[in-house]
């Protein structure tokens, strides 16, 4: 199929979204387009080891960014600012509107990526992994981004 159509503003975010087993260990995410792995384990803690393709970590533990990018940060800061201009005060926040403009959770998330100026070249892995805590089951859901748009000439093997 032939598409003549500019691809720098077209197309939706690649959001994929897998589960792993119950009980395996959190996912060892490596990049796709460089092969380097974001996280090593080192005596029981995972110390972030990103490369520049990396645009955020989502931490399901920690419900929050874990990783961002300088990029990322910045395409926040603007998109959080959006927010405050359109939802100003407690009471606005206080609405189902808010609540649907400001998460990050399942569905929303893909489409709060698209907020932040995201499209096609964005790859975003949402990983879902369980195991025992305390007797009882947990899950999380993990997402990773990783910006395609960050490929350099110099990145060619
Ligand atoms: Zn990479």
């Amino acid at each position: 199929m032939q598409d003549n159509a500019s691809p720098a503003v077209a197309g939706q975010v690649g959001y994929v979204a897998i589960e792993q087993p119950f009980g395996l260990q959190p996912p060892r995410v490596h990049c796709p387009i460089c092969g380097q792995q974001q996280f090593v384990e080192q005596d029981d803690e995972y110390l972030e080891t990103p490369c520049e393709h990396l645009a955020f970590v989502f931490g399901g533990e920690e419900d929050e960014f874990v990783y961002a990018s300088a990029d990322f940060a910045e395409r926040f800061e603007r998109f959080d600012a959006e927010l405050d201009a359109r939802f100003p005060d407690e009471e606005a926040r206080a609405s189902a509107e808010y609540e649907e403009a400001s998460s990050f959770y399942r569905d929303l998330f893909a489409r709060r990526l698209a907020d932040l100026g995201y499209g096609a070249s964005l790859l975003a892995l949402r990983i879902t992994y369980g195991g025992m805590a305390e007797g009882n089951p947990v899950w999380f859901s993990d997402v990773y981004g990783f910006d395609y748009a960050s490929i350099r000439e110099d990145d060619a093997p």
